[in-house]
């Protein structure tokens, strides 16, 4: 059997998201994605309860958190435990930490600007050779970032320190849940032994990225971005105001979606 896996989805306890664990699952079931991974912003939040929601839905759920280094890249533990978020920001350290509570270090959206572990360390070779030798898995495909850039580039860097590729979501929004998601082929649906499947089995990172998926709303958010006055007035926004306007827009396309 095929198991259908997203690895990198964000939810309200996230700064810059308001999808519920109860909308997450939703729109799981509905992409028919069997294995999800919470990794919010250098928080973990989640419940036992909430846990519990995505096993009544025969989801298996994994513990993953995304931290950012003190340069502001970011890098994402898998079956980890609130260990990993106290201590120093250094990349080395995260990575530490990840390692020494069992989980699995994951690479995201590597060459996205300003937040992309190579965009931001390629020239700091100490750090880059330590992290990538001690990652397990990396972004082939991120759901969020479009175009999909230096696919070649990421598929030699996964040859050069062993990593498996994945495809995963990055999802902010219920909608954008299954955009990018792992494939990996199974022998039974037993899945107690999920850690050493994503990272023994072969990968296939799937981009189901089309203009079907990209929303009007995005259409706007992205030409938005390209106007000079926009990007120059925005930094006098004060994030009280953005976050209130972005949760108005949340609320307004859940609406409009149904
Ligand atoms: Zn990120
Ligand atoms: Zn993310």
């Amino acid at each position: 059997m095929i198991l259908c896996c997203d690895l990198h989805i964000h939810s309200e306890y996230s700064f810059d998201c308001f999808c519920s664990i109860r909308d997450i699952i939703s729109a799981a079931v509905k992409s028919r994605i069997d294995v999800v991974a919470v990794t919010d912003h250098n928080v973990m939040c989640l419940t036992p309860q909430h846990e519990a929601l995505f096993a009544d839905a025969n989801i298996s759920y994994i513990r993953g958190c995304e931290l950012s280094t003190k340069e502001g890249a970011h890098i994402i533990g898998l079956f980890v435990d609130s260990s990993i978020l106290s201590g120093s920001v250094h990349p080395k350290d995260i990575v530490e930490r990840i390692c020494r509570a069992g989980g699995l270090v994951v690479i995201p959206h590597p060459f996205k600007p300003v937040t992309g572990f190579v965009s931001v360390y390629s020239d700091r070779k100490d750090i880059f050779d330590y992290v990538l030798s001690k990652t397990a898995l990396i972004e082939l495909y991120n759901g969020s970032c479009d175009p999909q850039n230096n696919l070649p580039q990421i598929r030699q860097l996964a040859r050069r320190y062993s990593l498996g590729l994945i495809g995963a979501s990055d999802a902010h929004r219920p909608w954008h849940i299954g955009r990018s998601i792992t494939e990996y082929e199974v022998n039974s649906c037993n899945l107690e032994n999920l850690r050493s499947i994503l990272v023994d089995r072969p990968s296939k990172p799937v981009l189901n990225l089309s203009q079907r998926h990209l929303t009007w709303f995005g259409k706007v958010v992205k030409l938005r971005k390209k106007i000079r006055l926009y990007r120059v007035s925005i930094e006098f926004v004060p994030l009280w105001l953005k976050t209130s306007i972005k949760k108005a827009f949340y609320t307004l396309q859940r609406v409009l979606r149904g």
